[in-house]
């Protein structure tokens, strides 16, 4: 079947199966070249091998809960949505969340998810107590920061390319009530959004959306946007009643690939000025549900065919502290002097991580979504040869189009991977085509 991630392309001619039993998984991994697939969302092609392609939406088991600690442990493949649905009521929220609840537990460890509290608490790995992984072996094998540490650590963030998660212990956070506290702080520019940003690193959600078509002394003005989980206290006596319930939301559908022609340079830039003027007018504290805060384009179903058939790609990169100012700055310069911007583009400041094979550094991550095209295609190539200059890295989950040149330049770990591959032997048994195409 032809085969693709969330940002459709590249498309791959693929054989997938989707296994009923533990047995059957083995069975698929011991064939070689095997890679597991969550629920898609990855934009690229590290969900895809050609040959042997698993995924692992049978295995949605959610199996024991401890109220006390938050310990959940789950199958690789239960979406985070029906972990959201069953314990918020409860009083239990994921500790970190990437912007879409659509993914795989699964996924969410290969990936090493970060969320808009990366300055705070890390990202997901940071609360996985262990992990059951079947290895390319066939073995399964129990690891975590104790047991088998090494294999632990290159597991999350490895992209898959360890082994099959098949089960994984993790811990929620504890809130009191489903809303949160938001507020919205309109930047001049991108200088101006850095300097909030600094100011707020207690604040314990922060992202910012950036109009990246501005320009000059306005260069990458946005709207920084701040949360925190409200308590009961900040309710309004009518909701204090029921203060972890959850609105239904009315989902649109996007029905059908939009034409090209309907996304051009005249929408985007439309888009992206009534986007901060309105934002700017409305900007103050509010208190908003969980769903809209953190999962904007989930009430859109299948917002990925506004792109188009020929798909799209996102460029997501991080710069190191030291340097993001400067970085992000010729970054966006190079989008605006393009012209090519884009509906979404995200700022975010990440903290402390420490030495796995996850994308996050202490610094900012910019990412945005461009529809494939040459010329798009040319300046995110552009873009890569900025954030190596600044000694930034790139976001895997994210990449459909890197070279393995520019991939090498920007991962000094990548040796150490490697050779972790090697002594595991995991390097021939599982394959993507994204590792492939990286020469990861
Ligand atoms: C709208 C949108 C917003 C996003 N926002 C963020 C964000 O804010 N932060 C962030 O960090 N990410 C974000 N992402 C990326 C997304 O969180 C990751 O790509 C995640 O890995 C997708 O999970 P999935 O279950 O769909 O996995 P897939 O896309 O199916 O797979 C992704 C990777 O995980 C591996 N994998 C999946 N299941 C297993 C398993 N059981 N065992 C071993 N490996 C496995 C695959 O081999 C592949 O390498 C976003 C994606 C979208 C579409």
């Amino acid at each position: 079947m032809k085969l693709a991630g969330w940002g459709q392309y590249p498309i791959v001619e693929a054989e997938v199966v989707a296994p009923h039993s533990v047995e059957e998984l083995l069975e698929r991994i011991q064939l070689g070249h095997a890679i597991a697939r969550g629920n898609g969302r990855a934009y690229g092609d590290s969900a895809i091998s050609s040959s042997n392609t698993i995924e692992m939406k049978n295995f949605n088991r959610m199996l024991a809960f401890d109220p006390i600690t938050g310990q959940l442990v789950a199958q690789a493949g239960v979406l985070l949505a029906d972990v959201i649905e069953t314990f918020l009521p409860k009083g239990w929220f994921p500790s970190v969340t990437p912007g879409t609840k659509f993914v795989t537990i699964g996924g969410m460890v290969a990936a090493d998810v970060h969320g808009k509290n990366h300055h705070k608490h890390g990202s997901f790995g940071n609360f996985v107590d262990w992990i059951d992984l079947i290895t390319a072996d066939g073995k399964v094998n129990r690891c975590s920061p104790e047991q088998d540490p090494e294999l632990f650590n290159w597991t999350i963030g490895g992209m898959g390319l360890t082994g099959i998660v098949l089960t994984i212990a993790f811990r929620l956070t504890p809130i009191s009530t489903s809303l949160i506290k938001q507020k919205t702080i309109p930047a001049s520019n991108v200088v101006h959004a850095i300097e909030i940003f600094e100011s707020m690193l207690d604040v314990t959600y922060s992202v910012a959306w950036i109009d990246c078509l501005s320009r000059g002394k306005n260069l990458g003005r946005s709207l920084v946007m701040v949360g925190e989980h409200a308590e009961i206290a900040d309710l309004s006596e009518g909701l204090k009643s029921n203060p972890l319930q959850s609105p239904k939301k009315n989902k649109i559908t996007v029905p059908f690939y939009f034409p090209s022609f309907a996304l051009n340079g005249l929408t985007v830039r439309l888009f992206n000025f009534l986007y901060y003027w309105i934002g700017k007018r409305r900007a103050k504290s509010s208190l908003m549900n969980w769903d809209t805060y953190f999962y904007p384009l989930d009430s859109i179903l299948g917002w990925n065919k506004i792109y188009g058939r020929s798909g799209f790609a996102q460029f997501q990169c991080v710069i190191p502290l030291l340097h993001a100012s400067i970085g992000i700055k010729e970054l966006l310069q190079a989008i605006s002097d393009a012209n090519a911007g884009s509906f979404l583009a995200v700022l975010k400041r990440f903290g402390e991580q420490d030495s796995r094979f996850s994308f996050p550094m202490a610094g900012y991550t910019l990412a945005l979504d461009f529809p494939i095209t040459q010329k798009n295609l040319t300046l995110m190539s552009e873009l890569d040869m900025i954030t190596i200059k600044y000694g930034g890295r790139f976001y895997l989950a994210k990449d459909s189009r890197m070279t393995a040149s520019t991939f090498k330049q920007s991962e000094p770990r990548l040796a150490q991977f490697k050779n972790f591959q090697l002594q595991r032997e995991t390097n021939q048994g599982l394959y993507s085509e994204q590792a492939k195409r990286l020469d990861l």
